[in-house]
């Protein structure tokens, strides 16, 4: 059955390729974006399909529509980003949240909010499970994100419990590929952007502290996957890929699908930059019977591929 889909946040990396995939499944798709970090040139292409629009508004001021069904990703995702404007990314991820789920409750439509690990902030429970409260920081350089992202849990918790709004929470985990920014300051985007030019690859702190890296396409059948659940299924579920690299790994892989010249630099490491990171993604598996396929060489080449035709 065609649905009436709003996508928030759907002109940027995430959002547009979820945009594209929704429209190929044949729903009618409405992309929200005020293009702080988006880029029009991620969507223009769909607009020659009559079920697709582009709306310019800003999650923190209410809009109105009617849909059935809202994927919340309104939020700048790279730290340069969001620590550029603090006090404006706690107000897209907390009015964002509210306005966002207001509507939702007046129309009855399911919402699913793309939440993040880093409510887990620097772990200590390694790999983090949904049942692991986190160990964040609620006044350093990354509060903004974390306790903005962990408020709109709540925010959404809360919706459910007093207005029984269908609500559905996935706690994303790193994720790359093709339509990230060039210059979006992620880490993958930059050890690619670097290795292609031949200039020196930026690895904050050793290099030692680790991430798990999920390729777009394995990440977005997940969404979508969670949005088709019963109303019981609200989460939160952990989503990402549980095979764990160093930043040193990742930059050397970098270097070896890329052929490149470039050598390692080390900088300082940012400050509350969380030192492990890897999902427990058991409860995916069980409930969304998904997990990743995409392993991390062949996400990279795809994503190398991609970035390719931002350098002369
Ligand atoms: P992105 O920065 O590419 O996309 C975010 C989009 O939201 C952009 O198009 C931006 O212009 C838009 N936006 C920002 N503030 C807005 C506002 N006030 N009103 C309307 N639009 C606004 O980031 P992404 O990687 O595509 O992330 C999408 C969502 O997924 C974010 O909510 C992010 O927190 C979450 N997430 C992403 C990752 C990841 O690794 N990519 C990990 C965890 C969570
Ligand atoms: N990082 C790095 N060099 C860069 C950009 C990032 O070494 O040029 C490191 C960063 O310090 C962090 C990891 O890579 O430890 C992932 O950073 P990213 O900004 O992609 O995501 P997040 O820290 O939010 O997981």
């Amino acid at each position: 059955m065609k649905k009436r889909i709003l996508i928030t946040g759907g002109a940027g990396f995430l959002g547009s390729q979820l945009c594209e995939k929704l429209l190929n499944e044949d729903h009618e798709v409405i992309c929200l974006d005020n293009y702080f970090t988006g880029q029009k040139e991620n969507i223009t292409h769909l607009l020659k399909n009559p079920y697709f629009e582009i709306i310019r508004h800003d999650v923190t001021m209410p809009f109105f529509i009617e849909v059935d069904e809202i994927y919340n990703l309104a939020c700048p995702a790279s730290p340069i980003h969001y620590q550029y404007n603090p006090i404006k990314t706690i107000k897209t991820s907390v009015m964002g949240a509210i306005n966002m789920l207001g509507l939702a409750k007046r129309i009855k439509a399911k919402i699913l909010q793309a939440s993040t690990s880093e409510v887990y902030g620097d772990p200590d429970v390694h790999p983090q499970t949904e049942s692991y409260w986190g160990n964040v920081n609620p006044i350093g350089e990354r509060s903004c994100y974390d306790e903005g992202k962990r408020c709109a849990e709540s925010l959404f918790v809360n919706y459910h419990k007093q207005n029984d709004v269908r609500i559905k929470i996935i706690r994303i985990f790193n994720t790359y590929g093709p339509k990230m920014h060039p210059n979006d300051g992620r880490v993958v985007s930059n050890f690619i952007m670097q290795a292609l030019q031949n200039k020196d690859i930026t690895i904050f702190g050793k290099g030692t502290q680790t991430r798990s890296f999920c390729y777009v396409d394995d990440l977005l059948d997940g969404l979508v996957r969670m949005m088709g659940t019963d109303d019981r299924v609200i989460g939160p579920i952990n989503m990402g890929n549980p095979f764990e690299f160093s930043m040193n790994e990742l930059a050397n892989l970098v270097i070896k699908l890329t052929d490149s010249k470039s050598k390692l630099v080390f900088l300082p490491l940012p400050s509350d930059d969380p030192l492990q990171r890897k999902p427990d993604i058991s409860k995916a598996k069980e409930i969304l019977n998904w997990e990743p396929k995409i392993e991390l060489e062949e996400g990279l080449k795809e994503t190398i591929k991609y970035f390719k035709k931002f350098v002369i």
